[in-house]
Order: structure tokens, then sequence, then C-alpha cells
């Protein structure tokens, strides 16, 4: 039986008198390849800041693994495992990859400073940074100062930072955007490729990307879930075409 790890009830954002989120109760499955798609102002952003606690719901609640999570800050939602890909500008642009994710795991397992006083510490968070920027195609480039990598590489580095957490719900706001056409099935086939028990909630604009990529997706139209679906269904959905066509 399907398990449902995060999920909304009639979560409403109202800006003002505008609806940005109306009524939005959506179910994601453990593991699964999720995809948020709609026409730019339908809503996705608003609705992952909503999932991420970045902003307070006018109404409803959001859950995760069963847990009203709705009040609780983001930095709780993360040691939670709830997790979004970090803004472009927050990469530390004179560390190399290596740097990085060692920084974020030795956070994450709040051990901080005085992890470098010990050799062995030391050692085995390092080999965990290089085994997880391996697992991203980074594996190459991870003493290379970050600033001059090639955008799609800062992009997976971005994935990388978030996937150091140790996520059970990895939220993506369009990892792919900027990436020169021919690297975006490749940043999008690495995060595919994560483990089985990972979930995945992505918005992406691309369409081929988005059917290449999910098993399930979600339409959002002026802040509601217009209609949801596989591939299948939704990229043969007439009315899907027309919401697109109509942007
Ligand atoms: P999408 O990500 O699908 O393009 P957004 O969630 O960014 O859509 O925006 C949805 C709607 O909410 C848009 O009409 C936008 O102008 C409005 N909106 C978003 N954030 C704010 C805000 N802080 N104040 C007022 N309106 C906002």
């Amino acid at each position: 039986m399907s398990e449902i790890v995060l999920e909304t009830r009639h979560l409403v954002r109202r800006f003002g008198a505008f609806l940005a989120t109306n009524d939005v109760s959506l179910k994601v499955e453990r593991g699964a390849r999720h995809a948020l798609i709609g026409p730019n102002g339908a809503g996705k952003t608003t609705l992952i800041n909503l999932l991420t606690g970045v902003l307070p719901p006018s109404e409803g609640q959001v859950f995760l693994e069963g847990e009203d999570i709705t009040s609780m800050a983001s930095f709780r939602r993360v040691k939670r495992g709830l997790t979004r890909t970090f803004q472009i500008n927050q990469l530390f642009n004179e560390f190399t990859p290596l740097e990085t994710v060692a920084l974020a795991i030795a956070e994450r397992e709040g051990v901080g400073h005085n992890l470098w006083r010990s050799i062995a510490g030391c050692g085995k968070v390092v080999d965990e940074a290089a085994a997880l920027l391996a697992r991203f195609g980074l594996a190459s480039v991870m003493g290379e100062r970050t600033v001059i990598l090639p955008y799609g590489k800062q992009r997976l580095l971005e994935i990388a930072l978030a996937f150091a957490s140790k996520p059970r719900v990895l939220l993506l706001d369009e990892p792919a955007a900027g990436v020169p056409e021919d690297e975006r099935h490749e940043v999008l086939q690495i995060v595919s490729d994560l483990p089985a028990d990972v979930t995945v909630l992505l918005i992406e604009h691309d369409m081929d990307l988005v059917f290449s990529f999910a098993n399930r997706i979600s339409v959002l139209v002026a802040g509601a879930v217009f209609v949801e679906g596989t591939v299948a269904e939704i990229s043969t959905d007439p009315r899907v075409k027309a919401v697109y066509l109509g942007e």
C-alpha cells in the first residue's frame, strides 16, 4: 500500500484579497517523483514556501509523515527531513564543492568545529562528502573553486548540498533553470536516480523534462489543483494543453 509522506489539507494563502493558494489538498507518496506544474503565476512557488514554512498559510494544514507541521519553523522541518534546494547565491564561491558539502555534513551531525579537531572524524566527513559529490557527477571538480564551475555543475552542487541534510522529502524549484539545454536532462536524471525512499517534489517549467522525470503530476492553475495524474494522463489531457496554450 502506498504511504503518504507529505500532505496539505485545504491550504489557502491570501495576499490581501488575492488568493495565491486556493484550497490545495495535495498528497505526495513516499518515493514519488512528483512534479508540480502550471503556468506562470499559478502559485507553485507560494505552495513550496507554505510547505517549507517560509510563509504561513492563511488557512489549512501541512503534514509531514502524518505529523502536523503547519506551525513548525523552517529549520525544524529540515531536521525532520523536508529540505528544499538552496538558491545559487547561497553557494560559497571561493570554497570547493568538497569543502562546501563537508561543512554541510558536519553541520548535520551537529559537531561543527569540534569535528575538525579529530583526524578520524574529519576523514569520515570528507569521505562521505566525496561519495555524495560522486553521486551528483561532481567527482572530477570537487577540488575546484565553486565560482569557476559551469552553471550546470553549480546547480548540481546546490542539490548535493540539500541532499547532505539526508532529506526524506526533497523540494526542487526549477533545478535546471538556466542550465544549457543539453545538460538539463542530466541534472534531472541524477535527481531521478536518487534512492527510491527519497521523495522528490519538483517544480519545473520545461514539459519535456517533467514528462521524462515524473511518475505523478499535479497541475496548478490560479492557485488551485486543476488536474492530477500520471504522465500518460497529463501529457494527453486537452485541458492541460489549453491552459499552457492560453499562457
Ligand atoms: P508561480 O511560482 O506559479 O509562477 P507564484 O507562487 O510565484 O507563482 O505567484 C502566484 C501569485 O501570487 C502571483 O500572481 C503572484 O503575483 C502572487 N504573489 C506571490 N507572492 C506574493 C506576495 N508576497 N505578495 C503579493 N502577491 C504575491
